[in-house]
This record gives structure tokens, sequence and C-alpha cells, in this order.
């Protein structure tokens, strides 16, 4: 056995580039990703501080003989603090080669071992949480008056159940931002919807807050600097490529549907679970693969926007690919453009059942 077979810091990485690439080296062994949590004038975004180790190969893009590419252990895992997939985390030194859209290639062609092992055997660093940090003053969405602005979103606009919204997912209103650590996020969580995220067990992890609007205006500063407002925003610290939302009432279903956003799964209920985005992390490939679950339905957003459809082309085909041979897998198109919560809950089932 060479040295390089020794246990590296993400095991199932350096597995899936062996297979690919044949050969790979290990530069700075067992050390860990470092990084600080950064603010780029408008969000909080993970400023890397050092790498830690990386996996070194021959670059197919350059004919390199010399391990010039570079893959941090830490590639496709989500961020820190953003929770969207690190895969940007890979460059091949040789200064002539054109190594831009090898993250692509390497998504496609490598085949996920790692997600069909269990969660359970994933790397520390993965849980090393961060504490937990309060959006602010919260109020229930039943005690509400009748004519709250969220009340009129939530229930007449898009016809929840306040109660239910409640009682089941916990979803309440923010209505101050007050910890001292939060200050800078009012624009984040005040005034906006918030939901608690749960891991697989059921414990509260974080949170995510939504904006009453799909598509929510800049806001701009005394000195006329415009920032922009996401429609979701998620608690800085809590990685949300490491959960899946919904998927703790899931343990003994034979089928989940995947859907994108929170709202979604409270319009289709359980087994409905999403990943907050149309992509999937390498970590939630892992909780997915460890439940019962035999059947996946993707009920995706359907998109008018071409480019936004075609990304979702692709990752329904590298779900396919990935995941193809666990799971059964089912692409749910809906009728018209626009996403499962637009629907009722029997019909969205309907389309479900009848696929
Ligand atoms: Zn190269």
């Amino acid at each position: 056995m060479s040295i390089y077979d020794v246990t590296a810091q993400n095991p199932y990485l350096f597995k899936q580039l062996k297979s690919y690439f044949g050969r790979v080296r290990v530069w700075n062994r067992g050390q860990g990703f470092e990084y600080e949590e950064g603010w780029d004038g408008s969000r909080p975004i993970c400023a890397k501080t050092r790498g830690g180790e990386e996996y070194a190969v021959c670059c197919p893009r350059c004919g390199d003989k010399r391990f010039r590419l570079h893959i941090n252990h830490m590639w496709n895992e989500p961020d820190p603090v953003t929770g969207y997939p690190m895969r940007h985390l890979i460059r091949c030194w040789n200064e002539e080669c054109d190594w831009s859209d090898l993250s692509d290639e390497l998504l496609m062609h490598t085949p996920d071992q790692g997600a069909h092992e269990s969660p359970m055997a994933m790397p520390s660093r993965m849980s090393k949480g961060k504490s937990y940090l309060s959006p602010g003053k919260l109020a229930k969405l039943t005690e509400l008056e009748d004519d709250h602005e969220v009340v009129v979103y939530l229930r007449d606009q898009r016809g929840f159940d306040l109660e239910e919204l409640e009682r089941v997912w916990g979803v309440k209103f923010c209505y101050r931002t007050s910890h001292p650590r939060t200050e800078g996020l009012t624009w984040f969580t005040q005034d906006r919807i918030v939901l608690p995220v749960k891991d697989v067990d059921g414990k509260v992890v974080g949170w995510q807050s939504r904006h009453l609007d799909d598509q929510p205006k800049k806001k701009v500063l005394a000195n006329g600097e415009k920032i922009g407002i996401p429609k979701y925003y998620t608690m800085p610290g809590m990685s949300k490529g490491a959960h899946l939302y919904g998927l703790y009432k899931c343990h003994q279903s034979k089928q989940l549907v995947i859907v994108e956003g929170a709202t979604d799964v409270w319009c289709v209920g359980p087994p409905a679970v999403c990943p907050f985005g149309c992509t999937l992390s390498l970590f939630q490939e892992r909780l997915l693969c460890a439940t019962e679950a035999e059947d996946l339905y993707l009920v995706f957003d359907r998109e008018s926007d071409e480019e936004k459809a075609k990304k979702i082309d692709k990752e329904v085909t590298r779900i396919r690919k990935v995941l193809g041979e666990r799971f059964r897998i089912h692409e749910v198109t809906l009728p018209e453009a626009g996403d499962p919560a637009d629907y009722d809950r029997d019909y969205v089932r309907q389309i479900i059942d009848s696929f």
C-alpha cells in the first residue's frame, strides 16, 4: 500500500479522484480548512484563511505530468457560511491552462461513492457547529392582527393554513432584530418570516428568514450605495448544504419528494424535503442515502427563464447519474411555470402520484 492510500481528510473525495484520475498525491496532509466569517458589504461570507489538505493530480486539460491540478479536500462541500457548494476550490497551476470548467466536468464524471456511506462516518469537521444566533424577537402567526402583512401574504396570497405552519413547521414572524450580534442583519431578519431548520434528529440547528416579496427591492444607503436584499437569508454559521429541510419527518418513508424551497415543503407536506435551492450537496446526497426511501420524486420549480431551466436540467442529469443506482428517480414536471407552492396540496400530490 502506498503512502497515498492512508485515510485522507475527505476519504470520499479522495476515492472519487483516485477512480477518475488514477494517481492522487496529498498535500498538507491532515490539515483542516480554516476560515473566518467576513462581510462583503451586504452579507456574511466565508473568508478562507487556509485551505488545508489538497489532492494533486495530473491535469487532463494541459497534458500536465507534474500533478499541478489541485483540488481542495472541501471541494463541493457546503460553504461553512453560505452553504453553497464550494466548487471553486480547484485550480491548475500551469499558467497557460484553461481549467475553468474542470469543476463541472468532475461533477459529471466522478462516481459518488461517498453518497452510499452513512453520514455518521462523515468527517467531524462538518459537524463543528457554531453557536445559535437569534434572528430577533418573534411573534406567533396566529396571534397577529387579521390584516397584518404576513397574514395577508401567507394566508390570503399563498393559501397557507397559519395554524398548520405554526404547529408543524414552527414558522414565526420576526418583528424586531434585537440581538447585538444581529444588529447588522436588520434588513435580513426584521419584518420577515422565520423558519427553524432542524437536523435529521429534529434538533434545531438554525433558521432561514424569508422576505415577503418574491423579488425584494434593493436597499439604498445614505451614501447612495445599493445593497441587494436576499429573498431567503440563512443564519450565519449554519451550513445549509449540510441539512435537508423537513427530513426529520420522513424517517420511515419509502418515497421522498425533493422540492427547492421551504414554502414548497409546506405546500406538499411530508415526505417533501428541500436542499434550500435546486442543487444537492454531497452531504445532502449522503443524508438521502441513509434513509429508508426507495423512490425520489424531483419536483423542481418550472422556470420560464431559460438559463435557470438549463441549470435545473443539468442538476437532474447529475442526480440521476449519482443516485440512480440507489433510488428510482422520477422527474416531475409541473404543468405551468412556477413552483409547487403555487398549487394546492391535493393537486401537487395527484401530479406526483401520476408519475
Ligand atoms: Zn492544467
